[in-house]
């Protein structure tokens, strides 16, 4: 890749650019901080869709956050928008996106891309007879971008929450007297990406036996998917559902021993926040480059000949029998999961 040449006096002003969705935006936290060690004097702006803004809006790295409205991101509002992208020096698209490319068309400053791994995840889903190899990690993908500045990014992702946030959560965990709970996230955008949940009240019920408390994450409109399982942990003393705002569910997430996830941005927001993940894949696998990132994390996947049957998820097995799912059991997650071994990393 061509090296850019860097303006003397280092770059002014950088746009960063990702518009969804969670876990993607997460993923590219690496890259806005080795951004921000290279280019110490730049104001880094991100552009992302509202609902993601609070990935970025603590991080000390992140001078602004241009937040996108969700019913303002039509051609002719994106042609309007790219406008405030005149005064940047460098753009970081790392969503290469037809909606990124309208923003950054015709931009005085320089333009730098993530190269794609599209192709190869679609082999995984449509030509596994062509046997690809596994996608490079996401995070990955999106430091080449930085390659022509001969920068590198240093570890996984860190999400920074917010002193109200950790405040909230201090007194939270306070206040519920819960010593170093198991989270749970049971929810998916996708169907087909959430475990059965029967096996989930298992494992709640396990954790209650040991005296373990249990906090279940979700946005408010998952929970009534799961109401047999948020009435099990609601009756309990030590269990709550918790359906708050992205930096109160990072700060609480920091604040327990392991999490047992679905392949969904809440498993990357809990690995972002340094706690050890048990993440459950049902039509994904890992393969195509969402691993939850950094060391420790234990990954459950079957690989099933039929699996992954998709990119993002189904609303339905199109099989019917659901065996990437079904055929994950409460004793393998019980013992990935490891509630003896002291969890503190
Ligand atoms: S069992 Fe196979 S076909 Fe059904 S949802 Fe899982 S991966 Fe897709």
């Amino acid at each position: 890749m061509k090296p850019l040449q860097v303006p003397a006096a280092g770059f002014r002003r950088i746009a960063v650019l990702r518009l969804s969705s969670l876990g993607d935006v997460i993923l590219t936290l690496p890259v806005v901080h080795a951004l921000h060690r290279a280019y110490p004097g730049a104001r880094i702006e991100y552009w992302t869709r509202e609902e993601y803004g609070d990935v970025l809006r603590f991080d000390p790295a992140v001078g602004h956050v241009r937040a996108l409205e969700r019913d303002a991101m039509r051609i002719e509002d994106l042609v309007s928008m790219s406008a405030e992208l005149e005064e940047c020096d460098l753009i970081v698209d790392l969503h290469g996106s037809a909606r990124t490319r309208v923003l950054t068309f015709r931009q005085k400053g320089r333009v730098l891309r993530a190269p794609s791994s599209r192709v190869r995840r679609l082999r995984w889903v449509h030509a596994r007879w062509s046997s690809p190899a596994a996608a490079a990690p996401t995070a990955e993908r999106y430091a080449r971008s930085l390659a022509p500045l001969s920068i590198a990014t240093h570890g996984a992702p860190r999400m920074t929450c917010g002193g109200e946030a950790e405040a909230w959560a201090d007194a939270w965990i306070a206040r519920r007297g819960f010593d170093r709970p198991v989270a749970i996230a049971p929810a998916a955008r996708h169907a087909t990406k959430q475990w059965i949940e029967s096996s989930w009240i298992e494992i709640a019920d396990r954790l209650g036996k040991k005296g373990i408390p249990v906090l279940a994450f979700s946005l408010a409109r998952e929970k009534p998917t799961f109401g047999a399982l948020a009435a099990a942990i609601e009756r309990r003393a030590e269990g709550a559902w918790l359906c708050e705002s992205l930096p109160r569910m990072a700060a609480l997430l920091s604040r327990c021993r392991a999490a047992v996830t679905c392949d969904s941005g809440l498993m990357h927001l809990a690995a972002a926040r340094a706690l050890r993940v048990v993440a459950l894949y049902g039509s994904t696998v890992p393969e195509l480059g969402f691993a939850p990132q950094g060391e420790g994390h234990a990954v459950l996947c079957r690989h099933e000949p039929c699996q992954p049957c998709t990119l993002h998820g189904r609303e339905r097995c199109p099989l019917g029998h659901f065996r990437c799912m079904t055929g994950i059991t409460p004793d393998e997650v019980w013992s990935a999961l490891a509630v003896d071994v002291p969890a503190a990393r």
